[in-house]
């Protein structure tokens, strides 16, 4: 398909005379538009309704949902015609433990004015991993700042604080923090409940997670936040010893051989996670847009492409991810044993968000946000392809940079590989709760941005020159992480 250029220029001098009959388009562009004709907006719901219905209980990581979710996209791949990527057919597999608590042996009493307060499990959210067993600790409250420039005065105690409403600065905060109370605890009045999640994937090397601060939890409620802060309140504290078990995590993978002799050994990848939240608290957290809209959109454009009776040049690679809401766990695991060598792998569209268009910045028709989208000549292309389907691809201001390190792309990007995550919405009314329902997504649209990234890949994959980083300041790590790749080429 050396036709793009050619077929842009028929169309140019066609403009002169647009009553004249079409006369039939180049092959490159036949195959486009055919494999456009082939993403529907009802296949699109159809997969989704499934995905994101109650039965797969959220697709938490690990669950039976999950492994039903992965079994259904092994199946949509096998439909499809797509060659088995994994270790294990289409599964591409991690053997990780798992560490959960008996939270009906938790216990936490505050003692206060000659009376003694029980703070619920489910009103707790626990940020320490091993037991504990404290016995009447004389409880410390403090302002933030106070803790911060005095911590010593609440060493061997119960220090508590009120959570402040900038989160994300107060645990950085607490990064720093030197003190060595017997407990932090840190209290939220307006909550009522905690996440209900007392589990956690274990480090593969066995590390607990960054942040410094072990002994911590956060405590919700204005009467636990009452006792706490009574003159003269003790506390006492069981929290029980997690046990372990193995899990068997899985991403799904499916690759499209490409028909060039030589550029078929290299890769372009289409890319999402399938996994969500799980159930907490006794709701389902369904995650249609987060992200069984980008797992959907993987499973069509890969059905789409695969019953093209022409190849692309290159290969392409579609595959969903396990655990990116514990933090891009399933992408790390493919960044450390990817199936595909990362210097012959030349770019990485990975989908998040695309199904909803009622941002909570306005609706989004027709368009879609790249994260970096400075960064590498990727993006270009998605605009190109989103010419032909009336969708404009575009920079968001702050999130565009902001929020490149927080998908599934990181991996990727960080060895080296021009990847970039694609979303219609960033924010929207039901993100990361119980309500984000299949029934809430725009399919029109949906399939529309799925046309453009079709089209966009078979751009990437046509090509013979491989999508690079850019100059822009922020991409340097990457395009050092490229050029470590070139050497080993
Ligand atoms: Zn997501």
């Amino acid at each position: 398909m050396r036709s793009f250029a050619v077929s842009r220029t028929v169309a140019a001098s066609l403009c002169l005379a647009a009553s004249l009959p079409l006369p039939a388009a180049s092959a490159g562009a036949q195959s486009i538009d055919a494999v456009a004709a082939r993403i529907s907006a009802q296949s699109l719901r159809g997969h989704l309704s499934f995905l994101a219905s109650d039965l797969l209980e959220g697709r938490g990581t690990p669950s039976r949902g999950q492994d039903l979710a992965a079994e259904y996209i092994a199946a949509q791949f096998r439909r499809a015609g797509l060659e088995p990527a994994g270790d294990d057919g289409y599964f591409q597999t991690s053997e990780r433990q798992y560490a959960e608590r008996d939270m009906t042996r938790f216990s936490f009493t505050v003692q206060a004015g000659g009376r003694a307060v029980p703070i619920p499990a489910g009103a707790v959210d626990l940020r320490l991993r091993d037991a504990l067993a404290l016995q009447d600790v004389p409880v410390v409250s403090m302002l933030w700042a106070e803790a911060m420039a005095d911590a010593a005065r609440a060493d061997g105690k119960l220090l508590v604080l009120a959570m402040p409403a900038d989160r994300r600065a107060a645990y950085a905060d607490l990064g720093k923090f030197k003190g060595k109370p017997a407990l932090l605890v840190l209290v939220d009045a307006g909550k009522q409940s905690g996440s209900g999640v007392n589990g956690w994937l274990v480090e593969e090397d066995g590390a607990t997670p960054a942040g410094g601060m072990q002994r911590m939890l956060t405590v919700y409620g204005a009467d636990a936040a009452a006792a706490l802060g009574a003159p003269g309140a003790s506390a006492s504290v069981t929290v029980p010893a997690p046990g372990t078990r193995t899990v068997r995590l899985r991403n799904v993978a499916g690759v499209l051989r490409g028909s060039d002799p030589v550029l078929k050994n290299t890769y372009v990848m289409l890319t999402a996670h399938y996994d969500h939240l799980g159930i907490r608290n006794g709701d389902i957290y369904n995650g249609a847009n987060d992200d069984g809209s980008g797992t959907v959109s993987v499973i069509e454009i890969a059905a789409a492409l695969a019953a093209d009776s022409k190849r692309p040049r290159r290969s392409m690679v579609f595959m969903t991810f396990f655990g990116e809401e514990l933090g891009l766990v399933g992408s790390r695991h493919y960044g450390k044993h990817p199936l595909f060598p990362f210097k012959d792998t030349v770019a990485d569209i990975n989908l998040e968000q695309i199904g909803r268009t009622d941002d909570n910045e306005g609706t989004r028709l027709r368009t879609a946000n790249l994260t970096g989208f400075d960064y590498s000549t990727v993006p270009a292309a998605l605009q190109r392809a989103g010419k032909r389907f009336g969708v404009t691809l575009w920079k968001h201001k702050e999130n565009s940079d902001r929020y490149f390190a927080h998908s599934d792309n990181q991996s990727l990007a960080d060895a080296g590989v021009p990847a970039h995550t694609l979303s219609v919405a960033y924010a929207f009314p039901d993100y990361h709760g119980k309500d984000d329902d299949w029934q809430k997504v725009d399919y029109d649209n949906m399939a529309r941005i799925d046309r453009t990234v079709a089209a966009g890949l078979l751009r990437i994959a046509n090509d013979r020159t491989a999508p690079k980083w850019t100059d822009a300041p922020n991409a340097a790590k990457y395009r050092e992480a490229a050029k470590k790749l070139k050497v080993e080429k």
